[in-house]
């Protein structure tokens, strides 16, 4: 069996010249050859998991293996970020490729030989540090792909950027590349992503249009005038008036956006005010978070916040300090992209796991800087389903739990999609300008 994929890619080779029919055969054989460096990378990166901003171990690796394939590497980008290009033997144009490298203050409780045992720092507290999101499975899967393409490189139509990003999870990662000039020479024209997710092993998840939220914060302080508790007449109570606020913001939603247009989420996450039972308080603070799928609420969400909170405080004689915005922006999957890549993906998953998928994604209110990249090139982002066979995928650990398990039998799907998105896009872009 050691010896099959081997025999796979010298058969797929002499084939593979023979028309884009076969460019997928090649990168299927090449993805099979390369699957164990692929898991053997995904290990060692998963045993030294690195926090946001803090990835030199992974990014070294990275670049190693990068330079090793003759790719012109880049480090250093936005922080700890890795930039590979690959120029193909052919002309055409340029495609991107990214995965981010970050772990999370979490502690492993997963039981595998090559769990992390690291313990960290973080916000003043002693943790460990696990990829509890999965992006150690999406450093590996690039690296393989970067190995299948590289392999391949004499028959690729154009450029494959590579963009190996630190920071995802603090959401300063992407901006951070993208101010160091990971989009600009080359300029890729379209830009792919993977996440793993508790879906089905080998299934592709994802959709035209939003997927992933916008997120924003809110922060407002109700200013009233301090008194004894027993004699609220006498000062201005700002629990009171912090109480019909978080009501208030409740409206903004159900009563004041299209819900049949878009949803939209605006949550108190905290409030905070008072020392004592029987003293009002000065002043209340509360803070929160503001997401949507819609870039018209992404504007006007943080004005409504803005005014209700104020009018709110107004009719109290109270006053209310509002700072809110919605800074992050939308993930979202440009549709002509979606249809013209339809048929890679069909394919891809098709000949993957028996009873994978391709399903159409609901959206999701959690958010990713992946969308910054799709601000500027027309991109499309998928979930890649990596729970075991015979466990619900609503029940298993989401990502983030210390619990989180990607069923190693995605690695290859994701390796294949990814040099499949690029190839094909290539292809196309060449044969149907
Ligand atoms: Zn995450
Ligand atoms: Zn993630």
């Amino acid at each position: 069996m050691r010896f099959m994929p081997l025999l796979c890619v010298l058969s797929s080779v002499s084939a593979a010249a023979q028309g884009p029919s076969s460019l997928a055969a090649e990168i299927d054989h090449r993805a099979l050859a390369i699957n164990d460096s692929v898991i053997a990378w995904r290990r060692d990166v998963h045993e030294h998991p690195e926090l946001s901003g803090q990835e030199t171990r992974t990014a070294a690796l990275v670049a190693d293996h990068l330079r090793k394939l003759g790719i012109q590497v880049r480090t250093g980008v936005g922080g700890t970020g890795v930039v590979g290009v690959l120029k193909g033997g052919r002309p055409g144009p340029v495609v991107a490729l990214r995965a981010d490298m970050d772990a999370l203050p979490v502690t492993e409780e997963v039981d595998l030989p090559f769990r992390s045992t690291v313990r960290t720092q973080f916000n003043g507290q002693e943790v460990g540090v696990m990829h509890a999101c999965g992006h150690d499975t999406h450093v590996a899967m690039l690296l393989g792909a970067a190995n299948v393409l590289a392999g391949m490189r004499e028959r690729l139509a154009g450029t494959v950027v590579f963009l190996f990003q630190p920071a995802e999870e603090s959401l300063g990662g992407a901006a951070g590349m993208i101010r160091d000039g990971a989009l600009e020479n080359p300029k890729p024209s379209a830009v792919f992503g993977l996440h793993v997710f508790p879906y089905t092993v080998g299934s592709v998840v994802y959709r035209p249009g939003a997927l992933m939220a916008a997120g924003g914060t809110l922060r407002i302080v109700v200013h009233g005038r301090q008194t004894h508790g027993a004699m609220p007449w006498n000062g201005v109570d700002p629990i009171v008036v912090a109480s019909q606020i978080v009501l208030g913001l409740q409206t903004i939603v159900s009563r004041q956006t299209d819900l049949t247009a878009s949803p939209a989420i605006v949550t108190v996450a905290t409030i905070n005010g008072g020392v004592r039972n029987n003293i009002i308080p000065d002043s209340v603070v509360m803070t929160g978070t503001i997401r949507t799928f819609d870039e018209t609420q992404r504007q006007q969400l943080p004005m409504l916040v803005r005014r209700t909170a104020e009018s709110i405080a107004a009719a109290a004689g109270a006053t209310a300090t509002v700072e809110a915005s919605v800074a992050g922006s939308i993930t979202y999957n440009d549709p002509a992209l979606v249809d013209r890549m339809r048929p890679t993906v069909e394919r891809v998953v098709g000949a993957g796991i028996p009873g994978a998928k391709v399903l159409p994604g609901p959206q999701t209110t959690t958010s990713e800087d992946f969308s910054l990249y799709q601000q500027r090139v027309p991109g499309i982002f998928m979930f890649l389903g990596g729970t075991p066979e015979g466990t619900d995928p609503k029940l298993a650990a989401p990502n983030h739990s210390p619990k989180f398990f990607v069923d190693e039998r995605a690695l290859p799907i994701g390796v294949r999609l990814l040099s499949g998105l690029a190839v094909d896009f290539l292809q196309r872009a060449t044969v149907t300008p």
